[in-house]
């Protein structure tokens, strides 16, 4: 027996979205509040405090209808604030819900008419930065408990926890796990609202998310500029030795990364479930990516692209120093060559471990005596899905065919998301669905961002369908 009329929820879910979420997240996206790592002047540019004072009076509302349900802002000194809400159950059981609300920086590139700061809705899309990276996260969570209230459908505490840290690595939320564990207290379950989705046909569960390491690479031949007529030949090029040295890490030919340190063994289920999402998805496996020209894809077969942005290494330099512009460019043989590296790791392999690989790689041998220095950058940890628990298999699945009428879809994630990762050691048993919105084209830290409106509602009444199934998990068991 169902205790939830689902139809009955979706109808709710549809008009509160309408009629609540979309107006308050359209004023979500005109907040500029970049996360503190590209806008280190956070505090005083008060932005932040715009978003957080949003969602806070929003929440609250929905809060009135939940007796005994609180929302604190937590703010420890000199990190950047945290909504904390918990909201009383049927049960003593938790269930973890998690979010962000701080957002990526603008980038370039946006279409005519669009821009980070200007919400515009085109049919079901609204663009703009942060509505799907991942302003709605606390509105679909509050919705959900809202639907299940109007059908007085019995749940769990539900604790929603959303972070103003998370596109800087999510630095602060350690300590505000530690400093709020007691309320925490010890969730069966952990919704996560922040991930992606291969179409917006289905549920998608992310099943792992990678690491990531990176660090700055720097090559240094001479301590100032020299004319190159009169120096190359004899100086060597400090380009030519961070190519060389970028090659000890990656095949220039295949892009393949070549120290075996930095791959794992793949669960073979996770190969399985590859093969299936690239069924499922065909070429929409990068045809969603804005290829130049006639660039390929990194393989032809679908299901090994899914595997490499899943769960093998591979390096992005993200940016470079030591250059001037083309325009601004002499015949000058440079003294150094930068470049700051980004390396996706596979979910099971140790963050800090695959920085120092690095930095051992590249800095035994040098080259011709030149001085190499890789500055260690962060490393983190990917996560890997503990098995899904009978009750919450045949929950998602129910949950998908609801709302999405099609069956639910499992990949890993190539992005990573810290929280997991801690959450996962901290909380060795705890069962996760970790989804979101984040499908083809909606180019989250990209331009003309958008949110897909018929999957935050999806994705809403699967939270709420989901939490009724927790709830009653005993009974099915
Ligand atoms: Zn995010």
């Amino acid at each position: 027996m169902d205790a939830m009329d689902s139809t009955a929820s979706q109808r709710f879910i549809e008009t509160f979205w309408d009629d609540s979420i979309l107006p308050s997240i359209t004023e979500y996206i005109r907040i500029p509040n970049k996360s503190p790592a590209y806008d280190p002047k956070w505090v005083e540019h008060g932005y932040m405090e715009d978003a957080v004072k949003l969602m806070e009076g929003w929440a609250r509302q929905q809060l009135d209808a939940f007796p005994g349900a609180t929302l604190d802002v937590i703010r420890l000194p000199g990190r950047t604030p945290l909504l904390f809400m918990e909201v009383p159950g049927d049960n003593a059981d938790t269930v973890l819900l998690y979010g962000h609300l701080d957002k990526q920086p603008e980038m370039k590139g946006w279409s005519e008419g669009l821009g980070p700061w200007l919400p515009v809705r085109k049919g079901d899309k609204l663009y703009g930065r942060g509505g799907a990276d991942d302003g709605y996260a606390i509105y679909a969570c509050l919705a959900a408990l809202r639907a299940l209230h109007e059908q007085k459908v019995p749940r769990s505490r539900c604790v929603i926890m959303i972070e103003a840290c998370e596109e800087s690595g999510s630095y602060d939320l350690p300590f505000y796990v530690d400093h709020l564990i007691q309320r925490i207290g010890s969730p069966s379950l952990v919704v996560c609202l922040d991930s992606g989705c291969g179409d917006y046909e289905r549920l998608w569960l992310t099943t792992s998310l990678r690491g990531i390491a990176s660090g700055t690479l720097t090559v240094r031949v001479l301590t100032e500029g020299v004319h190159s007529g009169d120096a190359s030949g004899v100086v060597p090029s400090s380009f030519r030795i961070l190519r060389g040295l970028l090659s000890r890490l990656e095949d220039e030919q295949t892009g393949e990364v070549k120290l075996p340190e930095l791959y794992v063994q793949i669960p073979p289920q996770r190969i399985e479930q590859a093969k299936e999402a690239a069924r499922v998805l065909g070429n929409a496996v990068y045809d969603r990516f804005p290829f130049a020209g006639s660039t390929q894809p990194m393989a032809d077969d679908t299901s090994e692209l899914v595997l490499n942005r899943t769960w093998r290494p591979h390096l992005a330099v993200v940016g470079m120093d030591g250059y001037p512009a083309p325009g601004d460019a002499g015949n000058v043989l440079l003294p150094f060559s930068t470049a700051k590296l980004s390396l996706r790791t596979p979910p099971t392999l140790d963050g800090p471990a695959a920085v120092h690989a690095l930095k051992q790689a590249f800095e035994a041998n040098p080259p011709g005596g030149a001085v190499v220095e890789f500055k260690e950058g962060s490393g983190q940890s990917g996560w890997h899905a503990p098995p899904l628990a009978p009750w919450l298999e045949k929950a998602v699945t129910r949950a998908s065919e609801q709302a999405f009428g099609k069956p639910a879809a499992y990949m890993g994630e190539g992005g990573t998301i810290p929280f997991m990762g801690m959450l996962g050691e901290k909380f060795p048993d705890t069962q996760f669905v970790i989804t979101g919105v984040l499908g083809p084209h909606s180019n989250a830290h990209g331009p003309d961002e958008f949110l897909h409106i018929p999957t935050g509602k999806r994705v809403t009444s699967v939270v709420a369908s989901l939490l009724a199934a927790h709830h009653g998990r005993s009974a099915v068991r």
